[in-house]
């Protein structure tokens, strides 16, 4: 049976480019799209959406939809869920795929609704399985992976990042439809007036970061010297983020000790826990510092492909099968010298590209 489908995106909030994300989404589009032999439609949301329509025109879709104008420059349920309802009638797909952003993540279950459709959020795998669409995605704190499939038309999905090759292609011409959207006054309501984020050096999660270094509870504890040396742990966590790239997470015992009044990491907020009642972040590696490993903990690193850990403990629940490589050794060591390693190579390649020039 013929299908078609609708890939479904919206612009930054903080220029006219696609999200990362939306280019794995029209990844999974494309192969859909293949498998069952449908037709791709295209729908952008923003301010301005030329440039971007550029960069996926290469893709091949049927058609390109567009909901663009100052109404729709910046995240607002009224307007996103109009331009997208909008886009989505106009497009007359049955399966709608869209990146899992918080703009979408908020509005395409209203649209759903007026659909008279169906959603699902946290989608982490789409297949074509004799001839019908199987979803995927997790249950249980990311435990229980649950595989399911929905007679309800339209099926609007919103798929996580980093579960697909994000496709690429060379920017092209794109013929653009632009479906006017009319707001009425009272979904222009909401404004937003500024952005107020951390300054860039505390910004530590980095989604999009090859590895994630996780910092435990032992960086504040009595080391060997009777003392806790928490200056010292601030800053070797800090350089080795700067030298190394990499995102920081936490675990809770570590975040739940500001709120506790004992010695903390002044740069390591709740955002950071990884965990059952934190984060399941998507990275290729991930290294663990001062921290037990426990179940409710290692939870939390589902999808980290390559884990290492480092602890004073060889009993600790990392060396239960729970690590690739688990260290028995003095973190504060470890990242010591790792820092210094990581110095000295960035130098040496600064000085090669230095005698290049
Ligand atoms: C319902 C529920 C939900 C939970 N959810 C989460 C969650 O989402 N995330 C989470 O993290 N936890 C969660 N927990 C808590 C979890 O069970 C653990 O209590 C917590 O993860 C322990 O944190 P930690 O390993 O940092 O601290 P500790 O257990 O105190 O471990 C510190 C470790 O540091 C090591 N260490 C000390 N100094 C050094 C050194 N110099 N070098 C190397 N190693 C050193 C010690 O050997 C020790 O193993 C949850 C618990 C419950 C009951």
């Amino acid at each position: 049976m013929s299908k078609s489908i609708l890939f479904l995106a919206h612009v930054s909030d903080a220029g006219n480019t696609l999200p990362k994300t939306s280019y794995e989404v029209l990844g999974t589009a494309l192969k859909l799209t293949k498998q069952f032999g449908a037709r791709l439609t295209i729908g952008l949301i923003g301010a301005d959406v030329t440039a971007a329509a550029e960069t996926i025109a290469a893709a091949g879709a049927d058609r390109i939809l567009a909901v663009s104008g100052p109404d729709f420059a910046t995240a607002r349920y009224a307007s996103d869920a109009a331009a997208a309802e909008a886009i989505c009638r106009s497009a007359g797909a049955e399966l709608i795929l869209a990146p899992a952003t918080s703009r979408f993540m908020r509005s395409l279950a209203g649209v759903a609704h007026r659909l008279n459709g169906c959603v699902d959020t946290h989608v982490t795998t789409l297949e074509a399985v004799n001839g019908e669409l199987c979803a995927t995605r997790w249950h249980y704190r990311q435990r229980i992976e649950g595989v399911f499939r929905r007679s309800a038309r339209p099926w609007i999905m919103l798929l996580e990042s980093g579960c697909e090759a994000a496709w690429t292609g060379q920017p092209a011409a794109a013929k653009i439809e632009e479906i006017p959207v009319t707001l009425p006054k009272a979904a222009t309501r909401t404004v937003v007036t500024g952005v107020r984020a951390p300054k860039s050096d505390a910004q530590t999660i980095r989604p999009d970061a090859n590895l994630l270094f996780v910092a435990g509870a032992g960086w504040t504890k009595k080391q060997a010297d009777g003392k806790p040396h928490v200056d010292v742990a601030e800053k070797l966590i800090l350089d080795f983020l700067r030298v190394s790239g990499a995102s920081l997470g936490g675990s809770k015992s570590l975040v739940d000790q500001s709120g506790e009044s004992e010695a903390v990491l002044g740069f390591m907020t709740h955002l950071n826990q990884v965990g059952q009642t934190g984060s399941t972040p998507r990275h290729a590696k991930g290294l663990s510092t001062c921290c037990h490993g426990e179940e409710p903990h290692v939870v939390g690193w589902r999808f980290i492909n390559e884990r290492r850990a480092v602890n004073l403990d060889p009993n600790c629940g990392w060396a239960r099968g729970k690590a690739d490589v688990l260290y028995i050794a003095d973190a504060f060591e470890v990242v010591a010298k790792l820092n210094a390693l990581l110095a000295e190579k960035s130098r040496i390649s600064s000085e090669a590209v230095v005698s290049q020039d």
